[in-house]
């Protein structure tokens, strides 16, 4: 998957543990090398938001990152969180009080539950501390930077609550883990479902996007390539779930779930 071509991204910073790099005017990626997502600052004309913010241990690397582009944590407006993963958002708490958290309304409840099966709280072995999320949002919601406007778009898939931002004018592409750099698929977990992830990826390639800002890995600009792969990837993914589903003996593994219906069936008797 490594493209011989020389990257159009600027690096800017490079510490031990993060990679600050210019992704377009006044927007930045901080890449970490640990196992946190890709935390992104957009510094909008009147408002400067983080799209996710890695993981907990991370945050001093990342306002190292931060500084270095002239940001302290009290000029963020907002931290809008992807979805409900601690790769994503373990940092978030850090955040508490100075900044609004954002998050799909359907992450948000699961953040604000505490439901760390969700979260992925064993993976991660993230310090647990609540993450409160102030906004809930949905698919049609703006937000308005000034010179930045992100169009809020909800793509299920990689979990029930996963959001794009999409700012239009710019073709920039916030998609976290529901599209990434040569169509990496970002696997289905718990809540998600490997056909909300196609119906997600269709409306993504319908969008005019021209740089794509993923969760993991680099920063791309050839989006409606990744995509198209993507899809193509995410059917193969489909087609093979349906075989395995073939392979196991379907009936045994349902017969607890039929067996239980049965028995509220039985009660009348
Ligand atoms: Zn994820
Ligand atoms: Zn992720």
């Amino acid at each position: 998957m490594s493209d011989r071509r020389p990257s159009p991204f600027k690096t800017l910073l490079e510490i031990e543990v993060c990679t600050l790099i210019q992704a377009a005017p006044d927007v930045y990626q901080v890449r970490f090398k640990n196992r946190a997502a890709n935390a992104y600052l957009v510094k909008g004309s009147r408002r400067t938001i983080m799209i996710d913010v890695g993981l907990s241990s991370n945050y001093p690397h990342l306002l190292t990152c931060l500084k270095h582009v002239g940001v302290t944590p009290e000029m963020i407006d907002m931290v809008v969180l992807s979805h409900e993963h601690l790769d994503h958002i373990g940092a978030a708490y850090h955040f508490e009080g100075r900044t609004y958290i954002a998050a799909h309304r359907l992450a948000a409840n699961k953040i604000m539950l505490r439901d760390d099966f969700s979260m992925l709280r064993k993976m991660f072995n993230e310090p647990n501390v609540p993450i409160n999320i102030d906004i809930w949002l949905e698919e049609g919601n703006v937000i308005d930077l000034g010179n930045f406007r992100l169009d809020v778009f909800y793509t299920p898939g990689h979990t029930s609550a996963c959001i794009t931002l999409f700012d239009a004018e710019k073709g920039l592409l916030f998609a976290a883990d529901t599209l990434m750099p040569g169509g990496v698929m970002g696997g289905v977990f718990g809540s998600g479902s490997i056909a909300d992830y196609i119906q997600s990826l269709e409306k993504l390639k319908g969008l005019n996007s021209k740089i794509l800002l993923s969760g993991h890995g680099r920063l791309s600009d050839t989006p409606q390539e990744d995509v198209r792969i993507a899809i193509q990837r995410s059917h193969g993914l489909l087609a093979d779930t349906a075989q395995l589903f073939d392979a196991l003996d379907a009936r045994s593994n349902f017969e607890p779930i039929m067996q239980s219906v049965r028995d509220l069936n039985k009660l009348d008797d």
